[in-house]
C-alpha cells in the first residue's frame, strides 16, 4: 500500500464526466512497482464503451468551455498548477512507485509537468487572430483562432505526468475538452492529476481519463470517433503510424511525438568534462527510457580515449536501486520485456565486436535492473546503433572527420533530438544547419523546457509541444472575408 499525505489522490477508477467509473464486466488490472514487482493497486479495467461515453461527455462540456473567456479558463488552469505543486510530494511518490524512476527525478518531472499548465494558462490569452491587408479595396480580411474540437490524448509510461500536461494544458487553454488514455503501466499518476483537475474546478466532462489494458480497442475508438477532431500521441513510432492511418478515415488532425535515435557528437575541441556531464544527463536519466536520450555517442578520434576513460569512470559510479532510496541514481526498467530488449541489443553489439567498458548485462539485483553500460567500438551495422535503446546503455562510436559524423548522425529515419559538443562557433552553426533533427542541444544535454518547442522531423513526429507554438496544434484558423465598409 502506498502511503501518501493525501490518500484521496490514489484513484483507481476511470474519470468520466466528473465521476469515478468502472466497467464491472471488464474487471480490474494490476499496477506493479517495477522495483520489486509487487502489486501497487488494482485499477478498474475500462474499455471502448467508457471511451465512447467519455467522448460524448466531452462534446457537451466543450460547448460551455469554449465560450468562456481565455482569462476565465486561465484562472482554472492556474488553480490546477497550484494544486499540482502543493501536492508534488505525493505525486512524485506515486510516480516512483509505478514507474521506477528515482524520487528526485519524479519530483523534477512533477515540476516540469506543472510548468506546462502555468505556461499555457498564459498562452491561451494570446491566441490572436490577424487583420490581413486585403486584395481588393472594399474587402476586409480577418482570421480568428478557434479550438480544434474534442481532443484525444494517448500517453506513454516513461513520463507519466508531463506527457499528459504537455497535451492537456494547451488543449484546455485553447478551449478544447479532452479524453486521455494513459499507459496501463502508469495509470495512477494520470488519475491523481485528474483528481486535482476536479478540485481545481474544471467543469465535469472537460477532462476524462480512460484507464485500461485494451489499448487497441480504446485507441480504435479515440482515433475513429467522428467527434474527436484531434488526436495527440506520444509513444512508439510503430503505434504512431498505426494511429495516423486510423485517423485518416475521419481526417483528424494529429500531433505525434514518436521515437528518436539521438546522435550525441563530441568533437576533438569539446570541453571533456562538460561532454561527459552532458552524456550522463542525457543518457542515464530515467534509466535511458526517454525519446531524447543519447542513443549513439559519436566521438572524434583525438578525444576518444580520454572521453571513454572519463565516461566509464562516471558510469561505474552510478548507483542502481529502488527509486524510493535517496541514494539511487538509476531505477529499474519498466518491465521484463524492456530488459530483454536492452539485453538483446547489448548481446548483438558484443557479438559484433563491441566491448563493454562498464556493465554489459542484467544486474545482480535481479528483477528489471540492468547495469549501466558503456559499449566501445560500436559500428553502424549493429542494432544498438540503428534502434532506439530505451535503457542505460551508452554505445560509443569513433569518427574522424566532421563529414563522417554528419553522415552517421543523419543515417536514420528518426529526427527528434541531437547533441553536439564543440567550442568552434562556425562549426556550431554549420552543424545546426545540417542535422536533420527537430532539436539540437549545443554543449548542453538537458534541453526540455516548457518555453521551447519540443518535436521531431522525419519519422519522429508531427507538430511541436510547449512554447508559443504548442497551442497552435489545438487551434483552427478561420478566415473571414467581409465585403463592405
Ligand atoms: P511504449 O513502447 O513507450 O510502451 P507504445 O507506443 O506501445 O510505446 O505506447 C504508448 C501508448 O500507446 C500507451 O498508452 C499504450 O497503451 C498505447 N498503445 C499501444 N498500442 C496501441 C494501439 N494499437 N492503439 C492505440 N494505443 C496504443
Amino acid at each position: 500500500m502506498l502511503h501518501l499525505n493525501d490518500q484521496s489522490l490514489l484513484r483507481t477508477r476511470a474519470f468520466v464526466a466528473g465521476s469515478w467509473v468502472e466497467e464491472p464486466e471488464l474487471g480490474e488490472f494490476s499496477v506493479f512497482n517495477p522495483a520489486d514487482d509487487k502489486v501497487l493497486a488494482s485499477v478498474a479495467n475500462t474499455g471502448p464503451k467508457t471511451a465512447n461515453t467519455a467522448i460524448e461527455k466531452a462534446v457537451v462540456a466543450m460547448e460551455g468551455w469554449k465560450r468562456r473567456t481565455a482569462k476565465d479558463r486561465a484562472h482554472i488552469l492556474r488553480k490546477w498548477f497550484d494544486l499540482i505543486l502543493t501536492n508534488a510530494e505525493d505525486l512524485a511518490l506515486i510516480m516512483t512507485a509505478e514507474q521506477g524512476k528515482p524520487l528526485a527525478e519524479s519530483q523534477a518531472e512533477i515540476r516540469y509537468a506543472a510548468s506546462f499548465v502555468e505556461w499555457f494558462a498564459e498562452e491561451g490569452k494570446r491566441a490572436y487572430g490577424d487583420v490581413i491587408p486585403a486584395h481588393a479595396p472594399d474587402l476586409r480580411l480577418l482570421t480568428l483562432k478557434q479550438p480544434v474540437g474534442v481532443v484525444a490524448a494517448i500517453t506513454p509510461w516513461n513520463f507519466p505526468s508531463a506527457m499528459i500536461t504537455r497535451k492537456a494544458a494547451p488543449a484546455l487553454a485553447a478551449g478544447c475538452a479532452l479524453v486521455i488514455k494513459p499507459a496501463a503501466e502508469t495509470p495512477l499518476s494520470a488519475l491523481a492529476l485528474a483528481e486535482l483537475a476536479h478540485r481545481a474546478g474544471f467543469p465535469d466532462g472537460l477532462i476524462n481519463v480512460v484507464v485500461g489494458t485494451d489499448a487497441v480497442g480504446i485507441g480504435g475508438v479515440l482515433s475513429g470517433h467522428p467527434q474527436v477532431r484531434k488526436l495527440t500521441f506520444t509513444g512508439s513510432t510503430r503505434v504512431g503510424k498505426l494511429l495516423m492511418a486510423q485517423c485518416a478515415a475521419t481526417v483528424k488532425k494529429t500531433s505525434m511525438e514518436l521515437g528518436g535515435n539521438a546522435p550525441f557528437i563530441i568533437f576533438d575541441d569539446a570541453d571533456l568534462r562538460a561532454a561527459v556531464a552532458g552524456v550522463m544527463a542525457s543518457k542515464f536519466r530515467n534509466a535511458g527510457q526517454t525519446c531524447i536520450s543519447a542513443n549513439r555517442i559519436l566521438v572524434q578520434e583525438g578525444i576518444y580515449p580520454d572521453f571513454v576513460r572519463e565516461l566509464t569512470r562516471a558510469v561505474k559510479a552510478l548507483r542502481l536501486g529502488d527509486g524510493r532510496d535517496p541514494d539511487t541514481d538509476i531505477g529499474p526498467l519498466i518491465d521484463g520485456a524492456a530488459l530483454d530488449n536492452v539485453d538483446s541489443l547489448v548481446r548483438n553489439a558484443l557479438d559484433g565486436g563491441a566491448m563493454a567498458m562498464a556493465g554489459g548485462q542484467a544486474s545482480v539485483l535481479g528483477g528489471q535492473f540492468y547495469e549501466p553500460t558503456v559499449l566501445v567500438d560500436v559500428t553502424p551495422e549493429m542494432r544498438v546503433f540503428r534502434e532506439e535503446i530505451f535503457g542505460p546503455v551508452a554505445p560509443v562510436v569513433r569518427f574522424s572527420s566532421e563529414a563522417d559524423a554528419i553522415a552517421m548522425a543523419n543515417d536514420t529515419s528518426a529526427g527528434l533530438a541531437s547533441y553536439i559538443y564543440t567550442q568552434n562557433v562556425s562549426r556550431i552553426f554549420h552543424m545546426a544547419d545540417v542535422l536533420d533533427y527537430g532539436m539540437v542541444g549545443i554543449n548542453e544535454g538537458m534541453i526540455s523546457t516548457e518555453v521551447a518547442p519540443f518535436g521531431g522531423m522525419k519519422e519522429s513526429g508531427v507538430g511541436r509541444e510547449g512554447s508559443k507554438y504548442g497551442i497552435d496544434d489545438y487551434l483552427e484558423i478561420k478566415y473571414l472575408c467581409i465585403r463592405g465598409g
